[in-house]
């Protein structure tokens, strides 16, 4: 079974109330007590998805950077409501396996509105993807790009470039992407070869703190562009300026229309004809996600209180280990006197501690645990260690205009 039917095998459906004004974009978090009636619905450990917050996020962004098409990567979020809910909204897709291949196709996403971004490919992979119908690819290195050879009639390939970012999250340019010299060099041996450059991509890593990567990117691209037209190749007709879009956890970033301002100004001085798309994936799904756990038990050790929770790292916090997301986490409780305690997952390894220092009132076992900002990096990434189930998904607000919770 492919991750994604994991995912979706374990999906719920709440139904909504559609109210009569349009309140598309008058977002409200699901509130406490939402959350709390619906794990008394479904039980603990709850992923709570608020279609409303995709929405959102998609047109605040679209907004930010008008003119670029973006295509959701599905990697952070992989279900079909989340696909489904940007289909709606008119979003484009990026893939980088087989099973988020099928994953769209199952929801039918028409695959002129999709792009494979994984630079290192099986044949499978590629096969697949064009059976599909997904004609643009990625590739960094030669390689790759002869795997090409059999399939030139029907692929397309962006370039990608690498520029290293250590602030970022993750710094995705350290195991992908190449140098500006290597792409000529590919761009040349794939004309000798018959293989269509449509241009170039980067990602500059995940929850980049400010846009200047972008603009860095973007300019040392565009010398790139300017070499090809001079060297006589096949001009490049588009720009991919990846993911990375930065969202608020514990620490504020930027409003987005501030963050996008200058990657504005720099993709103005490129040529007009040039496509510009990007592939958001944290910044449209991080808000849409709150957690809940349960308290399984507790215990006093060295005058903390630890609480056991249903959920942790090795589930829906196993962004923790590799993201350093910093998710806002409370209990639902608020009242009462608040102590240093540890808040830690179920499994039997040590390293399974979501928090190790976090200010909690008195908790009894089974009351509950609200977790924000879960959407990117979470249930993705969780696994069944120790045979703690991961996390069932409950869906809000599929439907445009509609409550956050009936009854
Ligand atoms: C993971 C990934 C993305 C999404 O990145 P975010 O930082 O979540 O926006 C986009 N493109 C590629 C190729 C990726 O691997």
């Amino acid at each position: 079974m492919t991750l994604s039917t994991q995912l979706k095998d374990t999906v719920t459906k709440v139904p909504a109330a559609a109210v009569a004004a349009n309140q598309a974009f008058d977002y409200v978090q699901p509130t406490n007590t939402h959350i709390e009636q619906l794990a008394a619905q479904f039980g603990a450990p709850l992923m709570v998805l608020d279609c409303e917050a995709i929405r959102r996020q998609y047109h605040a962004l679209k907004n930010a950077l008008p003119g670029v098409v973006l295509h959701f990567a599905l990697k952070p979020l992989p279900l079909a409501a989340v696909v489904r809910t940007l289909l709606e909204e008119g979003a484009s897709f990026d893939l980088a396996t087989s099973g988020e291949v099928d994953l769209v196709a199952s929801q039918g996403v028409p695959s002129e509105r999709t792009i494979h971004t994984h630079p290192i490919k099986r044949d499978s992979d590629i096969r697949d993807a064009l059976a599909y119908g997904c004609t643009v690819f990625v590739v960094d290195n030669i390689n790759e790009l002869e795997k090409f050879i059999a399939y030139k009639d029907q692929a397309e390939i962006l370039v990608r470039l690498s520029f290293r970012n250590k602030d970022a999250f993750a710094d995705l340019s350290k195991k992908f992407g190449c140098s500006p010299d290597v792409a000529i060099d590919i761009i040349s041996y794939a004309q000798q070869l018959g293989i269509r450059i449509k241009g170039l991509s980067f990602h500059v890593g995940s929850q980049s703190p400010n846009p200047t990567k972008y603009v860095e990117a973007i300019n040392a691209c565009a010398k790139v562009i300017t070499k090809v037209s001079e060297l006589g190749l096949p001009a490049l007709s588009t720009l991919d300026i990846g993911g990375g879009f930065p969202v608020p956890y514990s620490v504020d970033v930027l409003p987005i229309d501030v963050f996008c301002a200058p990657i504005n100004v720099a993709l103005a001085q490129l040529p007009e004809t040039m496509q510009i798309i990007a592939e958001p994936g944290r910044f449209i799904v991080a808000s849409s996600v709150t957690s809940v756990a349960s308290v399984m038990g507790q215990a006093q050790r060295e005058g903390k209180t630890w609480y056991y929770l249903d959920d942790g790292i090795y589930g829906s916090f196993s962004g923790l280990m590799f993201d350093e997301a910093a998710y806002p986490i409370d209990s639902a409780k608020q009242e009462g006197e608040r102590f240093e305690s540890v808040l830690a997952g179920p499994t039997c390894d040590s390293i399974d501690v979501v928090s190790d220092s976090i200010m909690l009132p008195k908790l009894n076992n089974g009351d509950l645990i609200i977790s924000r900002m879960m959407g990117a990096y979470t249930l993705a990434t969780a696994t069944d260690f120790n045979f703690f189930k991961r996390a069932e998904v409950v869906v809000l607000n599929e439907q445009v205009h509609s409550q956050v919770l009936t009854g």
